[in-house]
């Protein structure tokens, strides 16, 4: 960004704030009016709710609408923000855009991400779910799972299988499927949390229309991979401030049990927070560094190395939270409710929540083995994994 195009966003932002002041305006509001002066998503074209800049610059605009106490877009709608936006960006009709993007970053209307099935997670693209052609419609017949907020979600991002006969990867087409169409049915699956976050949706011939398809029919993978290197950066790729995020819950606890402690234990865990909080600075600087470099809107395989760094911390430091809380560690205030909850529960403050929540983080937009093949594979040019299939049509695949 030069110095000009610095100084004209840092103008744009500060009348929107002036505008809006945040503590006197509903968050739906102000951040309708971020879309309008296109400060969503600054590294978007212009009728998008962007300005045309590179992802860099956005980091720019969120530094300062945060000083500015400016609400935090995506925080109830995380997927349609952070994977579905850029998807629709990337691959949609104009009329796509216009409809979707800004009731989905106001919240208005909240998504989801219908790729996962009981037979296909991290071989997404070996999905069975069916769309087929009738007339000007499609008829949906299958089943998604793990479907996280699909049971507030209004609209989501679905990959269905349109053509058997070609290899997996060329006969999948992607659609913006209505969540209210008759035939979608979502029922809740409990996680370790006793927190229902996400689901499993069945369709039972639900009848689409083709404006509903994003992408060329058979071009489903295309528009996949925008989506999934997005998610990797949407979950792993945070830039906290120095000792923010969940290293700032192990050193509050150290604080109030074990500061001046001088037993073997005790400095045998304050090792063990030392190592923590130099990781999590480091996987912070690598993602901060990412995100400078990334000119375009889609992310490399860098997304993925963050997700897996990211993922391994998570669950090292609330490990560690555990045993810095002793006995206390073993007990869960919140209980098991067997809630449906709105948010995505990466936000608790509670640690006990927080050690069950991020046990998903190595399996949640793709497992840690399946980023070290990613990571192996794209960014250290290692032979690719065995891939039986790439060549066979997927009717003739064999599959349980
Ligand atoms: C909290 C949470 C939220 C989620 N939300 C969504 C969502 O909103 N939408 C959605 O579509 N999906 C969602 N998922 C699903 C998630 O993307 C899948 O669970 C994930 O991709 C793994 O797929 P799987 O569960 O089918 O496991 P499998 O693919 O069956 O994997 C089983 C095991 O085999 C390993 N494995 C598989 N393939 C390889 C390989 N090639 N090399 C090495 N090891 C391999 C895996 O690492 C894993 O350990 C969510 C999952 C969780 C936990």
């Amino acid at each position: 960004m030069t110095a000009s195009v610095a100084a004209g966003v840092d103008e744009l932002v500060d009348r929107l704030l002036e505008d809006l002041p945040p503590e006197r305006t509903p968050p739906q509001e102000f951040l309708g009016a971020q879309y309008d002066r296109g400060l969503a998503w600054v590294h978007f074209p212009t009728d998008c709710g962007g300005l045309g800049l590179t992802p860099r610059d956005q980091q720019r605009v969120q530094q300062r609408l945060h000083a500015g106490g400016a609400p935090v877009a995506g925080v109830k709608n995380p997927i349609g923000y952070g994977m579905c936006a850029p998807t629709i960006v990337s691959h949609g009709t104009d009329e796509q855009k216009r409809r979707y993007l800004r009731p989905l970053f106001t919240s208005e209307e909240i998504w989801c991400q219908l790729f996962s099935e009981p037979g296909s997670g991290s071989d997404v693209a070996g999905l069975s779910t069916r769309a087929v052609l009738d007339g000007d419609e499609w008829v949906l017949n299958g089943q998604k799972v793990w479907t996280t907020l699909a049971h507030i979600s209004k609209f989501g991002l679905l990959l269905a299988r349109t053509n058997p006969d070609v290899p997996k990867h060329r006969g999948m087409t992607a659609f913006l499927i209505d969540m209210t169409l008759p035939g979608v049915e979502v029922r809740p699956l409990f996680q370790i949390t006793g927190e229902a976050e996400f689901n499993e949706v069945f369709f039972s011939d639900v009848r689409m229309p083709d404006a509903a398809r994003i992408g060329a029919e058979g071009d489903g993978w295309r528009v996949a991979v925008t989506t999934l290197m997005n998610e990797r950066v949407s979950i792993g790729g945070a830039v906290t401030r120095r000792g923010g995020g969940p290293i700032a819950e192990a050193i509050r606890i150290w604080k109030e049990r074990w500061s001046g402690n001088t037993s073997p234990q005790a400095l045998a865990l304050r090792d063990r927070l030392m190592s923590s909080w130099i990781r999590c600075e480091v996987i912070s600087m690598t993602n901060q560094r990412a995100s400078q470099q990334r000119r375009s809107g889609t992310p490399g395989p860098e997304g993925s190395v963050g997700k897996l760094a990211f993922a391994e911390e998570n669950q090292r430091v609330y490990n560690l939270c555990m045993d810095l809380l002793g006995n206390d560690g073993m007990l869960f205030p919140a209980g098991y409710p067997m809630i449906r909850p709105d948010l995505v529960g990466m936000g608790s403050t509670d640690p006990h929540k927080m050690f069950l929540r991020v046990r998903a983080n190595s399996i949640e937009g793709g497992t840690s083995e399946v980023m070290r093949n990613i990571l192996g594979e794209r960014v250290l040019g290692l032979p690719g994994d065995a891939r039986s299939d790439k060549d066979v049509a997927w009717k003739d695949v064999p599959r349980s």
